[in-house]
């Protein structure tokens, strides 16, 4: 029986797989643009992304072109050797960013730690900083990714529990408040590392004025500023990095997610030659990293974000989704954040339960923290669609059903 494909599915991965994640009961076995299918052909739009890594939408006709083009020709050739890929992609993330050189990775949390390591190496080899005493400064509810330097970078109880020893030389200071970092500031302080908006906190957007202040307090003190455009990058908030809400430019930008068009891995930092030069061969590297399948996607991917004007519509269907929800009738629902279509709503108790009346509904999503719902669709959502999700969002979140 049909239904039972899926409870099988299910089954099988909770037997056989690691329990380091709570998905919801839905298996996706098919997906094309905004919409996903289970294998008993139940359909559902998906309002989550992959975490923000299909803003170009599900297997973009384009991007997959490029990949099947690429995969008939050359898919890895290591660093070892050239590719013929990996030059052109450098030039676009380069133009893109405006920055002078670019290094590939492959997932957000390795260019997380590369921005860490070139900043380390920057301190000792140009600011001067005493070997070993070079200093993080991090955002308190950040979210950087996995890796014990990244977690050591946390205050997430859940992310960090029983991981110890960290790594040292990490401040973490309040989200929002350029005083702290002002007084966490040593000679020694290399970085800070910071989400534009913070986004598995619960879409957490900082007062105005806030990058601003960073930035002009990193260049007074010499300090680098890394802005982790992973999830918020490639035209997922109404601007191609988030970072242009207050018009800053950071010297690094941390991409990953969306810049491989949700069609493979592909990550990377930009920065100019006084900080990217701090990198000689054998210094740092992925066997993976720029190779010709991830590049050639990868230029698809930004092609279509550009061609699809994916950042005005990220800007304007999220002002008109965000004032549908404005309009939702539930007095348990505390606040809306949301730029573009990078949506957070949240309620003063947990909404796992909506998360689960919404899949029925049709729409998935899924819980940031226990209280938060993140709505964000593919970029290359239509306002049909849209309208449609709209009205099972309001049905399943207004107390008095319509
Ligand atoms: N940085 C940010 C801001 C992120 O949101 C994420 C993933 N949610 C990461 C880094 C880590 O990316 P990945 O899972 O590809 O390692």
């Amino acid at each position: 029986m049909a239904i039972e494909k899926s409870d099988h599915i299910i089954e099988q991965t909770n037997a056989y797989g690691a329990h380091n994640y709570h998905p919801l009961p839905v298996v996706i076995a098919e997906a094309e643009g905004v919409w996903v299918k289970d294998p008993e052909g139940n359909k559902y739009m998906d309002m989550l992304s992959a975490y923000s890594a299909l803003n170009q939408g599900h297997r973009h006709p384009k991007i997959i072109q490029a990949l099947k083009e690429q995969a008939d020709k050359v898919t890895l050739t290591s660093r070892a050797f050239h590719n013929d890929q990996l030059g052109p992609w450098t030039k676009r993330v380069a133009e893109l960013t405006g920055k002078d050189k670019v290094l590939p990775m492959n997932t957000g949390v390795e260019a997380v730690e590369t921005a860490i390591k070139a900043a380390r190496r920057w301190a000792y080899e140009v600011k001067g900083v005493e070997e070993n005493k070079a200093e993080i400064i991090a955002a308190k509810g950040n979210f950087h990714g996995r890796t014990l330097n990244a977690v050591s970078l946390s205050n997430d109880p859940g992310a960090t529990k029983h991981y110890g020893p960290f790594v040292p030389g990490i401040k973490k200071v309040a989200y929002g408040n350029v005083e702290v970092i002002r007084e966490a500031i040593t000679p020694n302080t290399a970085a800070m590392i910071i989400e534009p908006i913070q986004g598995e906190a619960g879409i957490i957007i900082p007062p105005e004025g806030y990058l601003q202040a960073v930035r002009d307090l990193c260049t007074e003190n010499d300090i680098l500023f890394i802005a982790d455009e992973v999830q918020t990058g490639f035209a997922r908030t109404g601007k191609m990095f988030a970072c242009e809400w207050e018009n800053v430019v950071p010297d690094i930008y941390v991409m990953g997610k969306a810049m491989g068009g949700g069609v493979f891995p592909v990550s990377a930092i930009a920065a100019d030659k006084d900080i990217m030069d701090v990198f000689t061969p054998g210094s740092h590297g992925s066997t993976f990293g720029g190779n010709p399948l991830a590049c050639a996607v990868s230029l698809a991917a930004i092609e279509v974000i550009e061609e699809e004007n994916l950042v005005k519509k990220s800007l304007e269907l999220g002002e008109y989704f965000t004032t549908a929800l404005r309009a939702i009738d539930n007095d348990d629902l505390t606040a809306i954040r949301a730029r573009g279509l990078f949506i957070g709503v949240e309620f003063n108790h947990p909404v796992r339960k909506y998360c689960e009346q919404l899949k029925e509904a049709g729409v998935l999503c899924k819980e940031t923290h226990e209280n938060t719902i993140r709505f964000a669709p593919p970029l290359v959502i239509t306002k049909e669609e849209l309208d449609w999700a709209i009205e099972k969002i309001n049905y399943v979140l207004s107390k008095e059903k319509p």
